[in-house]
């Protein structure tokens, strides 16, 4: 991807659907993913003549939430405007948005590549409503024979983010994204759910010859719905954009949209200008104040922010930078480590486990960890008898996806199993002379000096033992064993 020729500019446009109840001006359920389609409709989320919107304070909350997470300035006095146009599934004729005066701007999200952190900075970010959907024909899922139109999506409150042009590669754009949706899951203001639309990308790329400067029209590409296509789309973009460059064809100034059947982009038509939406201020909402101690009470409220807390747990807990991220990927696990860290203090222990052992089991159910049966204490429980010797790692793994699958306890798992640990020297020592005996060359290579043959022989202890003998102990016995042959 990286060309030694061109550069990359890429800005991204996001919408993000805000966790509330009910819709932004009326009282439908926003909860409509899986809905019967027109089931949570009204008339003013479908724009009858003489209904009138109310403002969800829910609505203002969470966009004042994220603007707070995003690093942004909150602007005290913000307004709604009408942007005019038409399409079957905007009944009203217009969307209410907030095109003159934002509710916040100048922001930044910080967005690790590589090793380097980088600012992307945020333009501004503004509250409007979602438009219904348009079910055609061609749609192999519905197998409508004609175009249906779904209106449960109106009045679905939104943000859109802007950013600035400061990208420079699709896989930019693609961490950029998932970092967003990471803090917008965290303070509980918007699902992420990329494949259930709530969270949504048109992305803008340009792209500039580095020794002449010369540089191509931008392009959009519209509603990119999930974060693979984020770096595929622009990746494409790119290389078209590129190839016609290099030819030196004309480029156009375009909206296009990713086509799954092609696997390529596809142009929907020619950018709009801002002329064509006659936009103006929305007459039937107040403006919108948002007062400092407002502010202040929702900064307060806010919760530790993914790279807050990533910081913390290096610092309270010594663990690593990964696993500090890793434990902080959602405020779910980062709470269960914490619960576990509160009733046993071997931090490394139990990180070790939650992100070797713990979180392959919950990928591999596709649940989250507060929908499994190991609870704080299970992990608990099961990392003291490793540190006890009483089961070896080896074993506290089986233990803990017995107890995952289960749900039975640690110490009823073991000992229905007998999968405690063995300690006893005398039966170990048995075990340890029968594998001498069998392995007479590892005891050569011992005398030649290849002290890597202990190791080894342990594995053959362990692997009679069925992974029960406590390693340690067998290593000791069998160095002992070995220099005195
Ligand atoms: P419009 O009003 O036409 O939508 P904006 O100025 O609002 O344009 O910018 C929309 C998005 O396009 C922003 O995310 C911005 O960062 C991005 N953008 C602006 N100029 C460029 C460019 N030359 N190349 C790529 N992206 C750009
Ligand atoms: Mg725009
Ligand atoms: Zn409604």
């Amino acid at each position: 991807m990286i060309s030694d020729k061109y550069g990359i500019t890429i800005g991204l446009e996001i919408h993000a659907q805000l966790l509330t109840s009910t819709k932004i001006f009326c009282s439908c359920s926003a909860d409509v993913f899986d809905m019967e389609p027109n089931s949570s409709i009204c008339p003013v989320c479908t724009g009858q003549p003489g209904a009138l919107p109310v403002l969800n304070e829910e609505v203002v909350k969470k966009a004042v939430m994220a603007a707070i997470a995003l690093n942004c300035k909150i602007n005290k006095y913000s307004r709604f405007d009408r942007k005019n146009y038409f399409y079957p599934d905007l009944p009203k004729g217009y969307q209410i948005t907030q095109y003159f005066y934002p509710i916040a701007e100048n922001g930044y999200l910080t967005v690790k590549i590589g090793d380097e952190s980088k600012k992307i900075r945020i333009r501004r970010l503004h509250i409007e409503e979602d438009a219904g959907k348009m079910l055609h024909s061609a749609d192999t899922i519905t197998e409508a024979t004609h175009s249906l139109v779904d209106l449960n999506r109106c009045g679905i409150p939104l943000i859109e983010i802007v950013t600035e042009p400061d990208i420079e590669s699709p896989l930019e754009a693609r961490l950029f994204m998932e970092k967003l949706r990471d803090i917008l899951r965290y303070i509980d203001v918007c699902s992420g759910d990329m494949e259930k639309g709530a969270l949504r990308c048109d992305a803008n790329i340009s792209i500039y010859n580095k020794n002449t400067l010369e540089r191509s029209p931008r392009v959009e590409v519209k509603n990119i719905n999930s974060f693979k296509f984020v770096e595929k789309a622009l990746e494409y973009e790119f290389e078209r954009i590129k190839s016609l460059m290099e030819k030196g064809e004309k480029i156009e100034q375009e909206t296009r949209g990713w086509d799954f059947n092609s696997r390529g982009t596809v142009a929907m038509r020619s950018k709009e200008e801002e002329s064509d939406y006659r936009y103006f201020p929305e007459p039937d909402l107040p403006p919108l104040i948002v007062n400092n101690e407002y502010v202040e009470q929702l900064k307060n409220s806010l919760s530790e922010l993914p790279d807050e807390k990533i910081k913390r747990f290096q610092r309270e807990y010594k663990i690593s930078e990964y696993d500090a991220t890793v434990l902080s990927s959602s405020k779910k696990l980062a709470d269960f480590f914490e619960e576990c860290v509160k009733l046993y203090n071997n931090s490394k222990r139990l990180s070790n486990m939650i992100i070797n052992d713990l979180l392959s089991l919950l990928n591999e159910f596709n649940i989250e960890i507060d929908e499994s049966n190991i609870k704080p204490e299970t992990l608990v429980d099961i990392a003291k008898m490793v540190d006890n010797s009483k089961i070896s790692t080896n074993i506290a793994k089986s233990v803990l996806e017995e107890a995952f699958k289960t749900g039975k306890s640690p110490t009823e798992i073991i000992k229905e199993k007998g999968l405690e640990q063995i300690d006893d020297e005398e039966f170990l020592n048995s075990i340890v002379d029968k594998v001498i005996r069998l392995n007479p060359k590892a005891v050569e290579d011992y005398k030649k000096g290849k002290k890597g043959v202990v190791g080894f022989l342990v594995g053959m202890v362990m692997r009679e033992t069925r992974g029960k003998a406590n390693p340690k102990v067998v290593s000791r016995i069998i160095e002992d064993k070995l220099k005195t042959e």
